[in-house]
């Protein structure tokens, strides 16, 4: 159902990012424990928006779980979760264990080299740069000062130990590549 939903979406907020973040949220489960039926609904529905245009609305998520015949309290926790993992638009305070092994996999698949390309294609779209040296670090104005700003904060706001040792393993990997970037940048991979 959400498959063709998310049809077209070019910032990596497609069908495989949801694929990638349940399967690493059921890696987190697995080893850290939790409900993985809630884990992995949670995770497919949590591009879930009230309102965004072009994708999955809560009403029809609502329709599509009521159809399965899942109990309308699993329901209600499966959508309050969904909603709620947005870094941006979520209360993170209504989460439940299983929402935030969720949370930390989408925060992940934010991470290592995928993120890097995710946080491209979104620069890409919101009409802003590569990289501008000239603006301080802390303007969110260049994918390069996204991941200042934003995705190397990320490991410290895991929710798991498991997803805060991935997160790490992550940043670490994106802060190399950052380093030959720059070196591209300023020609001192000349020699
Ligand atoms: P969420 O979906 O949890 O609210 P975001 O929408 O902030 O999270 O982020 C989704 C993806 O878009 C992430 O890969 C993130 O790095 C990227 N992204 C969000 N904002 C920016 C930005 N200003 N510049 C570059 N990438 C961004």
């Amino acid at each position: 159902m959400v498959e063709e939903l998310f049809i077209g979406e070019q910032t990596g907020h497609d069908i495989y990012h949801l694929f990638r973040v349940k399967r690493l949220a059921l890696y987190i489960a697995d080893k850290e424990g939790g409900d993985k039926q809630l884990v992995s609904l949670i995770a497919m529905l949590h591009e879930v928006e009230d309102q965004k245009l072009g994708l999955l609305s809560k009403e029809r998520a609502r329709r599509y779980l009521q159809e399965q015949g899942y109990e309308e309290e699993f329901i209600e926790k499966v959508l309050k979760n969904a909603l709620n993992i947005s870094y941006s638009k979520g209360n993170w305070e209504l989460l439940d264990w299983e929402g935030k092994i969720v949370q930390d996999a989408d925060r992940l698949d934010a991470l290592g080299a995928i993120g890097i390309a995710r946080a491209f294609a979104t620069s890409a779209k919101l009409g802003k740069p590569l990289y501008d040296p000239r603006a301080p670090l802390d303007k969110d104005v260049s994918a390069i000062h996204h991941f200042y700003n934003k995705l190397f904060k990320l490991p410290k706001l895991m929710n798991t130990k498991t997803g805060k040792k991935l997160a790490q393993k992550r940043v670490r990997y994106m802060k190399s590549y950052l380093q030959r970037f720059l070196k591209e940048w300023n020609l001192e991979d000349l020699e």
